[in-house]
């Protein structure tokens, strides 16, 4: 059902009055995490007016230490509705089990599966028969088969509003948090016709990496980006090192080019 040989034409993906595919660029940013309702309307209202479509922000995080911030949960979900709504943002939050997915698809717009959580095949089929729709993101250690194969496991529940996002893989390079695999994007655009999101922020980690990414990512091929963005990430509860100020999205907004995957 992924597979570009049976469904030769790319996909659109539609999330409100957002479009996701071939014709459009589309940019979503917000935190990492959600910290407070201040924070994350501030967010919005910065990232709206960059150039922005979707906002994007953790209620529910991964954390590796079982210490850190865990996330605000059902508050945080009501602080990205409100945002969303005040902003006239399309919101979207990752799920990390069955249970935060009952609750979040009543908050938001699209649903966000995690690089941990890729092969969670119960999580996929669960989001499968939702229907909404939802950004699958590539697995730590993923080779582009197996996380063609966890798309797969959503569609045929009878979801096909699924979106791809490389956000980096584990290799030896230590210089960036994980290393941007840009070649997924052409050799996905090959495989399936599925949309594709690019993740600079997760992929290196490093606010200074995130622009010169983004902008390969697009003449990559990208359909979009999701950057992360902070209204003082020096003080941000996770991933402050890679976001953005709301100075510098602006910057990169402004760099863009819109048009240059399709030319
Ligand atoms: C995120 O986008 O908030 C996130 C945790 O990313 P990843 O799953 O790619 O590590
Ligand atoms: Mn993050």
């Amino acid at each position: 059902l992924t597979n570009k040989k049976f469904h030769p034409e790319d996909s659109t993906i539609t999330v409100g009055n957002v479009s996701i595919g071939p014709k459009t660029l589309t940019i979503m940013a917000g935190p990492c995490a959600v910290e407070s309702a201040d924070q994350v309307m501030e967010t919005a209202m910065a990232v709206k007016k960059a150039g922005a479509s979707m906002l994007r922000g953790g209620a529910y995080k991964p954390r590796t230490s079982p210490y850190s911030f865990q996330g605000l949960e059902e508050t945080g979900l009501q602080y990205m509705k409100d945002a969303g709504e005040a902003a006239d943002l399309r919101t979207i939050c990752e799920v990390t089990s069955i249970h935060a997915l009952e609750i979040a698809v009543k908050y938001v717009d699209m649903i966000q599966i995690g690089a941990r959580n890729m092969q969670n095949f119960e999580l996929l089929k669960e989001v499968g028969k939702t229907g909404i729709p939802v950004m699958l993101k590539r697995g730590l250690s993923a080779t582009i088969d197996e996380w063609l194969n966890a798309a797969e496991y959503i569609v045929a529940e009878g979801n096909a509003n699924v979106v791809l996002c490389e956000r980096g893989i584990r290799t030896f390079e230590k210089a960036t948090r994980n290393t941007l695999d840009l070649s997924a994007v052409p050799v996905l655009k090959a495989k399936t016709h599925l949309p594709v999101i690019v993740d600079p922020s997760h992929a290196t980690g490093v606010r200074a990496y995130v622009a010169p990414l983004s902008k390969a990512a697009i003449a990559a091929g990208a359909d979009g980006l999701m950057v992360e963005v902070h209204p003082c990430p020096e003080c941000a509860l996770s991933d402050g090192p890679q976001s953005l100020t709301f100075e510098d999205f602006n910057q990169l907004c402004d760099n863009l080019d819109p048009y240059a995957k399709l030319a």
